[in-house]
């Protein structure tokens, strides 16, 4: 038989089946199989006092011998067990009596000169007359020790519960303490909050000093947290680099945006380890507070970490408290980029994706304006989200890493169509693609221009990329690379809603840079704004100095045309020539003379010339 406390239950069945009956139970004399049995065994009569115990229940022979007559006060003296923790036991020994039948409990014994607590499983079973067999004789107790298995689930309790590292709290124990205190804040109304804090960072200091001064500064990060809270509050590691905070009782949501900025500013002043220095940390933090967003424990976790990401995402070493309008926004856009996740999955693109063409117009005199090229323009109909903005999937694109395979759809179906159409009307038109930054700095970006270059083979020259001055900021080398790669294939490259950057003269200079398209926000209130107008002038000017092509965005009055001219810009883009059209439309406006007259009485009776109407 195998020694095991589970097994305790079915031990008893098979040995009240297999001993035959106690006979007259005077018990003098105990039966061999209850001395062997690998538990402890002990029988009672029915005052309570020992009749037999085994060796198992008592090791020591001569304790045993002076037991048997007496009851368990005797046996709480003789091995030095408070009487108070032999109560249950007294308890359950008269239910069996009174209730006659089996009754199993567990003891906890406490040892007061040891100091030590010891557990049990336990078991009375009546013993019967072998007479009548139902009149009880004795009271039989069996047991196993539960201490060992007991402590190891303490130990395995810290274990579970602590990070090895900070010997902080760790995630498991964070979502036990925090189902606690949400079950608790029912009852006391305070306000607690929960401070998501994730290092922005971290990867660096891995790489730059290497984990084992990682793992110290990491320490010393969470040391820094914890002193910035009070004791009541409560820290746990998460994660690799995350901490939870509990906030508790707090007046004012104030509080909690003190602790965090408090946590922020701590954490973010340098470390010095090992004689190394780090002061390029900084931390975001997410906050929700509870009960008022939310009782429930993955409402909260949820709602935090949208906070954080909102923290991480607007402005780093910053903190961001929950608001209803952040998760509406994150499901919203959840919602997209699984959408767009599946179209690129199955390479879906025709269905769902449609590529428009905005004609970019030259005013050649003053009664002729030709088109001169077109810009292509992504849509995205989606039967579930209706149309989406490309201003809306397009970022959402980039930040969950399908833009580049959505781009290169792009890049090449644009480039396809439009060298068909070319060959078609036979004008000299080019071709701009907007490129995003992730696409700008893919190491294999011009390998796979090239690549469409040649099978298309489509003129380079007539291809213009438009890059933002958001995706130059970033100037790694490969941007840089990639950039004079293109330049070399004879591309042109066009810097896209000009003067809303904040760099934009450095990159005109860096980079080899043709044409600038002036941003449309700047077109808008040409006309109404003599500080635009003049800023527009200035651009203008600019340009032509430093021999750089300029169209104007957004052009849709001809109060802005007329400005624009004046000022010496002749290239335009907007709604007063077209709206973005399809690639059949665009081949009938550029086939068609497209003088500024027709324009004019176009405008009047055709839809095509009117805004078009954004989602
Ligand atoms: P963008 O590159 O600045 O494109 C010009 C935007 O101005 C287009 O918006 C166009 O429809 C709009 N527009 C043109 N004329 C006028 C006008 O007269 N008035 C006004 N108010 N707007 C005018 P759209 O098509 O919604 O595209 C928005 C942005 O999405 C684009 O801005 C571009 O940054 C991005 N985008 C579009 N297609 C692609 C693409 O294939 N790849 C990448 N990476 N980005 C794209
Ligand atoms: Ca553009
Ligand atoms: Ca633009």
């Amino acid at each position: 038989m195998k020694e095991e406390s589970s097994g305790l239950g079915q031990k008893l069945k098979n040995l009240s089946h297999n001993l035959p009956r106690l006979k007259e139970l005077a018990l003098q004399d105990p039966y061999e199989v209850y001395s062997n049995l690998p538990m402890e065994v002990a029988i009672y009569d029915l005052q309570g006092n020992y009749n037999f115990v085994n060796n198992r229940y008592i090791v020591d022979e001569k304790i045993s011998r002076s037991l048997i007559g007496k009851s368990d006060e005797e046996f709480a003296r003789l091995l030095g067990i408070s009487t108070d923790s032999l109560q249950k036991r007294k308890q359950n020994f008269q239910r069996t009596l009174q209730e006659n039948k089996v009754i199993q409990f567990t003891e906890k014994l406490y040892f007061p000169g040891k100091n030590q607590t010891l557990y049990y499983k336990r078991i009375f079973q009546p013993l019967y007359s072998s007479r009548n067999n139902q009149e009880i004789v004795a009271v039989c107790l069996y047991g196993n020790s539960l201490t060992s298995i007991i402590q190891a689930q303490k130990e395995l309790k810290y274990l579970v519960y602590h990070d090895k590292l900070t010997g902080f709290a760790n995630r498991d124990a964070f979502f036990e303490r925090l189902d606690q205190m949400i079950v608790e804040s029912d009852r006391d109304q305070g306000m607690n909050a929960i401070l998501l804090c994730d290092i922005d960072n971290f990867k660096i200091v891995n790489e730059a000093v290497g984990q084992k001064v990682a793992d110290f500064c990491l320490k010393e990060v969470a040391n820094r947290i914890l002193s910035s809270i009070r004791k009541s509050d409560l820290i746990f590691r998460i994660g690799g680099d995350d901490f939870a905070v509990i906030l508790r009782n707090l007046n004012h949501e104030y509080d909690a945006s003190r602790v965090a900025e408090k946590i922020i500013k701590d954490v973010s002043s340098p470390y010095s380890i090992m004689e190394n220095t780090i002061n390029y940390l900084t931390m975001s933090i997410g906050i929700v507070l509870f009960p008022r967003d939310g009782q429930d424990r993955d409402v909260l976790i949820q709602r935090v970490s949208f906070a954080l990401k909102n923290a991480k995402k607007t402005n780093r070493n910053d903190f961001q408290f929950f608001s209803e309008d952040l998760t509406e926004k994150s499901v919203k856009r959840l919602e997209m980029e699984k959408n767009l996740r599946s179209v690129v999955q199955d390479n879906g693109y025709d269905k769902q994706f449609e590529i428009l063409y905005q004609p970019i117009v030259e005013k050649k005199s003053d009664r002729q304006y030709t088109i001169i090229g077109c810009e292509a323009l992504l849509r995205w109909h989606n039967s579930d989200l209706g149309t989406v903005s490309p201003d809306i999937f397009i970022p959402i694109a980039e930040e969950s890493d399908l833009i580049c395979q959505l781009g290169d759809w792009v890049l090449y179906k644009a480039i396809k169509d439009f060298k068909a159409m070319t060959e078609r009307v036979k004008k000299p038109l080019h071709l701009s693609l907007n490129l995003s930054a992730k696409q700008m700095k893919s190491p294999d970006i011009v390998h796979k221009i090239e690549k469409i270059i040649k099978n298309t083979q489509v003129q380079p020259s007539d291809l213009h990329l438009e890059l933002t001055e958001t995706s130059l900021l970033d100037e790694g080398l490969q941007v840089i690379r990639n950039l004079e790669d293109i330049e070399k294939l004879g591309l042109k490259i066009a810097i896209d809603d000009f003067g809303v950057g904040f760099a934009s003269l450095k990159y005109l200079q860096k980079f080899p840079v043709s044409i600038i398209k002036i941003d449309r926000s700047f077109i808008k209130h040409i006309n109404l704004s003599n500080e635009h107008k003049k800023l527009v002038e200035s651009i203008i000017l600019l340009g032509k100095n430093l021999n750089k092509d300029i169209i104007a965005e957004g052009v849709e009055s001809l109060e802005h045309l007329y400005v624009l001219y004046t000022q010496k810009c002749y290239k335009y883009q907007g709604y007063l020539f077209s709206k973005p059209v399809t690639l059949q439309e665009l081949e009938n406006l550029v086939s068609g003379e497209y003088h500024f007259q027709t324009l004019m009485s176009s405008m009047a009776n055709s839809s095509r010339f009117q805004p078009e109407h954004h989602h």
